[in-house]
């Protein structure tokens, strides 16, 4: 199915501005909040009380009939909008089909193109393989297992503040917050977290380019905790997600490329939060123009169906039959939503989230530049964090926007990403500036 640009946003419903009809939340909201409580697993976080019924473009309904703008996007997954016309139209030509058969163990068309079609996007020149999963975590694993296989070496470098998932491989990367890993122990051995560099422009420059990063990953991993030659890779969001939206200066990345050269260490991009279109390119990585050896995608390849894959060059596929599989990852149905999104990216969505994002972003600096609490705008594309000074600001001004109708999230210690559908156009996000500055404006005064 081929949709152009056009198509791709003028299915699009728009909003002119959110609709709040009751108090937030609402006495349907309430009643399930209440039940929820009872039953469902209390590790959730919750960020406030959205309890969603249903979604169209990047309008979201709560049980109440109150309508948000959103721009967290179910934490950036919603790539092409909340129930595509296209995307959906796939999903039930596919469930009419065939929901499931297991593509460990037989061939299955979606899984061969989907498969096919991220072969052919994968951020180096070399020829690829995909291995699909059911989660970002699950790639992360994957990349882990296939990096310790085809090195025969155990190490592992991840990032300080990186978020890699949940799962106990992944988990073991993870470095956001403690209390995710809290109680957890023992996870993976062999695991260093190196520093990452934090650059901050809006209010003066901070942060420099990552050399002196580099150098204390030489000179203090290298030299004392972890020889180079027992890493079998270094995993890096190329754009930290949940770490707080900073991005990875360009310095920093090729020189983790030489290293990785130099040492016969893999380059594992995680770009389950930053890839397929959300910076402006497919993948965040490719702005440093560096080439990682096994790319992670999840998230936004199938607009909110489950889907995630692990990505590689075809001279890392050493593993043998057996080695690794799953029971329902690559699912036809989840395949055939994610072909659907792939083609709506293709046909202009990519090109929107730089023209939207620009918008969005100058947009912000302007409302932001009065609050001295403000202390950087930061992010590339449709990917961009407000940090404040402290978490009780962002948390403020977060819970400020939901009840003007403007769906945000934190991500970092103290930052409130914008993670919109790639499908926002010119309307939307000054709406979402305007909703934003009332945030500010009754959080932080002014
Ligand atoms: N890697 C990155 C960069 C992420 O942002 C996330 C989720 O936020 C994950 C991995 C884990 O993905 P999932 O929650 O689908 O397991």
């Amino acid at each position: 199915m081929s949709v152009d640009a056009t198509t791709a946003m003028t299915a699009v419903p728009r909003l002119d501005a959110p609709s709040i009809i009751t108090p937030l939340p609402g006495p349907r909201a309430r009643a399930f909040i209440a039940r929820d409580e009872a039953v469902v697993s209390p590790s959730l976080t919750r960020a406030y009380p959205l309890v969603a019924e249903s979604g169209s473009g990047y309008v979201v309904t709560d049980v109440d009939g109150n309508q948000f703008i959103d721009f967290a996007a179910g934490i950036a997954v919603a790539s092409t909008g909340h129930s595509h016309p296209a995307v959906v139209a796939a999903i039930k030509e596919q469930a009419d089909r065939l929901i499931h058969i297991a593509a460990t163990d037989f061939y299955e068309p979606r899984y061969i193109e989907l498969s096919e079609k991220l072969a052919a996007l994968a951020p180096f020149h070399e020829p690829a393989r995909v291995f699909l999963t059911n989660s970002g975590t699950e790639a992360v694993e994957a990349a882990i297992k296939l990096a310790r296989y085809y090195t025969g070496r155990s190490g592992i470098i991840a990032f300080e503040g990186a978020f890699h998932g949940r799962t106990m491989g992944a988990l073991s990367l993870t470095n956001s917050k403690v209390k995710q890993r809290a109680g957890f122990g023992p996870l993976l051995p062999m695991v260093e977290h190196a520093p990452f560099p934090r650059v901050r422009t809006f209010r003066g420059p901070t942060g420099g380019d990552g050399s002196a990063e580099l150098a204390l990953l030489r000179e203090t991993i290298f030299a004392r905790t972890m020889a180079p030659t027992d890493v079998a890779a270094i995993v890096i969001e190329p754009v930290q997600g949940e770490g707080g939206y900073f991005a990875a200066p360009t310095p920093f990345l090729r020189g983790l490329r030489e290293i990785c050269d130099e040492h016969g260490i893999l380059l594992v991009a995680d770009e389950i939060q930053s890839g397929l279109g959300r910076t402006g390119a497919w993948w965040a990585i490719e702005h440093a123009g560096v080439e990682p050896d096994v790319v992670t995608t999840a998230k936004g390849i199938a607009s909110g169906m489950p889907l995630g894959a692990m990505i590689a060059r075809e001279a890392i596929w050493t593993w043998t039959r057996g080695a690794h599989g799953s029971t329902f990852a690559g699912n036809p149905v989840c395949a055939a939503a994610a072909l659907a999104t792939l083609q709506l990216l293709e046909d202009g969505l990519i090109d929107n989230a730089t023209a939207m994002g620009e918008r969005l972003k100058s947009g912000l600096e302007r409302i932001a530049e009065p609050y001295a609490q403000v202390s950087d705008v930061r992010g590339m594309g449709l990917m961009i964090g407000i940090e404040f000074d402290t978490h009780a600001q962002s948390a403020a001004v977060e819970r400020a926007a939901f009840e003007r109708g403007l769906l945000i999230l934190e991500c970092g210690e103290s930052t409130v990403r914008f993670c919109p559908p790639l499908i926002v156009d010119a309307a939307a996000v000054d709406v979402a500036l305007d909703l934003f500055g009332q945030a500010l404006a009754a959080s932080l005064g002014g």
